[in-house]
């Protein structure tokens, strides 16, 4: 065989760009979409926040202190041991059939009623976000989002060029005439409004719930404009008091992209979560997800399956509820003690604290001196599309103890009190 000699580089049809001084060689072939990604600022966060000696009031994750581990990995492993060709396999873009009349099970408990072809599995509702955006969003298409928004979802919309026009929230959830004005006034300039995207139970970042009164109202908004509505769900299992409020979905089937998740009341590990849409809608999720992951996971699945049907979920979920009210508690009480200049909203479920700093104080400019003070939180500015919301800091109470998430109010207090002083 002949000796063949390489083709040099500048000659090739493809050739690398030039590094030159530049980090990333590729920067000029990155598509559009990408030019609004960016790190998550909780991402940032999270290498500081998960030293031990830092109070994280930071981060979303569960505490899965309470979980029967021992027994889990027991059913894993029968799992694995009697159906692992199956649990091992490829499976259906939609998701296990079992799985799929178990969530009926689950939303039944917010009104839902729904037949298994409706429900879409999904890895994690992030996925299901992911998806709708991408069957819906042109680029410059607008959602219309809570002000503020879970971070995630407004970085789904970024990817894919969505712009986001945000419509305010107080203690009773997102506001109607605020929402029928902006949907008035956007359709006034011409633009396309494509989807209105709302966490009504438990809001992250805001901890408000949307009123049971406020619920149709909203409905009816969104079907006069002819928009779509996404209500993003993950938490409204997890109320302190009280029956669940009946989904958006349970009020209307034909308007709304329901997102349900296990990653708050199992496990996040598993990655499972499902949206349930209208007729065509679904059919077209279930495309755009075979194209995105072929199909999600049977292990996690079937996992969740076993789980769902071997162990006292409800009663699982019931023990997570009054651990994240005692830490609820602990955090209201101790924003009463040590920062009462501040404002902030008292979460009947979820994970998190919306705090409105007292006058003149910046959540952002105030981190570096939080860390250095061993606490950590998200600064509001995180959840907002157009860099407002520097005045307010994302609490969260779901990890730390009550111990420790006193000591991080205390610590906190300390960094205010600092700051007014400069
Ligand atoms: N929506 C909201 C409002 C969330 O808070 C989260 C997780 N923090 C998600 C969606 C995504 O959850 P997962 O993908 O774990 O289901």
């Amino acid at each position: 065989m002949g000796q063949v000699t390489p083709a040099p580089r500048s000659a090739a049809p493809h050739a690398r760009p030039s590094t030159g001084t530049r980090l990333d060689p590729w920067i000029d072939s990155y598509a559009d979409r990408t030019h609004g990604m960016r790190a998550s600022e909780i991402r940032a966060l999270f290498a500081v926040a998960s030293r031990p000696e830092v109070v994280s009031l930071a981060g979303g994750m569960p505490n899965l202190a309470g979980l029967p581990l021992d027994s889990l990995a027991e059913s894993a492993q029968r799992l694995i041991a009697t159906r692992g060709a199956t649990a091992l396999q490829y499976g259906s873009g939609q998701g296990d059939q079992t799985l799929r009349e178990q969530i009926l099970e689950v939303m039944r408990l917010e009104g839902i009623d729904a037949h298994p072809d409706d429900v879409v599995v999904t890895t994690g509702s992030q996925q299901a976000l992911d998806l709708v955006t991408r069957l819906f969003i042109n680029p410059g298409d607008v959602i219309v989002a809570e002000a503020p928004s879970y971070v995630g979802a407004l970085g789904v919309f970024r990817a894919y060029q969505a712009e986001v026009v945000h419509v305010p929230l107080d203690e009773h959830g997102l506001v109607p005439e605020a929402l029928d004005e902006a949907l008035t006034r956007l359709a006034a300039e011409g633009r396309t409004v494509k989807l209105i995207y709302t966490v009504p139970n438990f809001h992250n970042p805001a901890g408000v719930t949307l009123s049971l009164e406020r619920r149709p109202r909203v409905l009816e908004i969104a079907q006069r404009h002819g928009v779509l509505l996404v209500e993003d769900n993950p938490y409204g299992l997890l109320g302190f008091s009280g029956e669940p409020l009946p989904a958006m979905r349970s009020l209307d089937d034909e308007g709304v992209i329901y997102l349900g998740s296990f990653s708050k009341t199992f496990a996040p590990g598993y990655r499972v979560g499902w949206a349930v849409a209208p007729h065509a809608v679904r059919e077209k999720l279930v495309l755009a997800s075979e194209s995105a992951i072929l199909c999600p996971s049977n292990a996690s699945q079937l996992a969740i399956s076993t789980y769902l049907a071997e162990h006292d979920w409800k009663g699982q979920i019931k023990a997570f509820r009054e651990m994240y009210r005692e830490r609820r508690d602990a955090m209201v009480s101790a924003l009463s003690e040590h920062i009462p200049e501040a404002s902030w909203t008292v979460p009947d479920g979820g994970f998190y604290t919306w705090v409105r700093l007292p006058d003149g104080l910046d959540a952002q400019a105030m981190l570096p001196r939080a860390i250095t003070a061993l606490v950590a939180y998200v600064s509001g500015t995180a959840f907002y599309a157009d860099g407002q919301g520097a005045d307010h800091m994302r609490l969260s109470f779901c990890y730390p103890t009550p111990e420790r998430i006193r000591e991080g109010v205390r610590r906190l207090s300390t960094v205010v009190d600092g700051e007014r002083e400069l």
